[in-house]
Parts: structure tokens; sequence; C-alpha cells
């Protein structure tokens, strides 16, 4: 008989998020512009995974699509996504919420000043080149394993 592998059940958790601790560097392949962030949570049960990133002004994030949906919400400064609202994308200013639908293409998403914003994906991200070839895909358990590394 197949047995299958006993999991404990996941804890719920509380994040303590410290003005001057615990920020590592985005991974430079993904951002330029000294983004750092706090991996605030990994959830299997959704393949979802939750961070906060602090963005100085004219940082940005290259170029990626949301394989599953985004929430965010932006708590301070102004971010642009999808090009902001000159290139017919949105321009966020804090305090403010954005939805990204599955298979959003971001191909630049720009902060025009010190910004800070907490985000929900639910499922991975995959950066891509120019032309739209993958660079990275990144899922839940690569966030954490880039958590964990840094
Ligand atoms: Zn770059
Ligand atoms: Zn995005």
């Amino acid at each position: 008989m197949n047995e299958v592998e006993h999991q404990d059940p996941i804890k719920g958790r509380y994040v303590k998020i410290d003005d001057t601790n615990n920020w590592k560097p985005f991974p430079p392949p993904f951002a330029e512009g000294g983004i750092t962030w706090q991996l605030l949570n990994v959830s299997p049960e959704m393949g979802s995974w939750a961070a906060i990133f602090d963005c100085p002004k004219g940082s940005s994030f290259h170029r990626h699509i949301h394989i599953g949906p985004g929430e965010y919400f932006l708590t301070k400064g102004t971010m642009e996504v999808r090009g902001g609202e000159g290139e017919g994308g949105s321009t966020a200013v804090a305090p403010g919420y954005g939805y990204e639908p599955c298979n959003a293409r971001h191909d630049s998403t720009h902060f025009l000043e010190d910004s800070e914003f907490y985000m929900t994906f639910l499922g991975p991200l995959n950066f891509i080149d120019e032309e739209g070839n993958t660079v990275a895909v990144i899922t839940w358990e690569d966030a954490q394993g880039a958590w964990e590394a840094s």
C-alpha cells in the first residue's frame, strides 16, 4: 500500500516589519537601482508568496509576466506599473492598491520617488527578455531559496 507522507499542518504566522533590520537586496538579475525586500511568507497551499519591497527613487524591476494574479498595496511613494498612466498603465500613488491579473506583462515598473509596497503573488513570476523569452521562472520555492541564500 502506498503511504502518503505525513505533513504537519501549516501554522499561522506573524512577521514584524522592522524599519532597519532584515532588508536584503532583491537579486540583481531581477531589479536595479537598489531595491531591497523582505520575504514575509510562502504558502505551499496556494502556491503564493508575499513580500514587501523598498524601492529607492529611480529603481525598477526587470521585465516579467505574472503567471498568476497579484495584489499590491503601495504604502509609500509613487510606482509606475505597465509604463505608468502616460503609456496606458497605472501610476500608483501611496496609499494605493492594485490588482494585476494572470499573464499581466510588466515591461516597465519604475519608482519615481522613494517607495515601498507590499505584494502577494498567486503563482510564479516569469522574467523575460525583450523578445519575450524566459530568463527565469520564480516560484514560491525560488523566492524562498533566494531569500535564504542572501
Ligand atoms: Zn537592468
Ligand atoms: Zn509585476
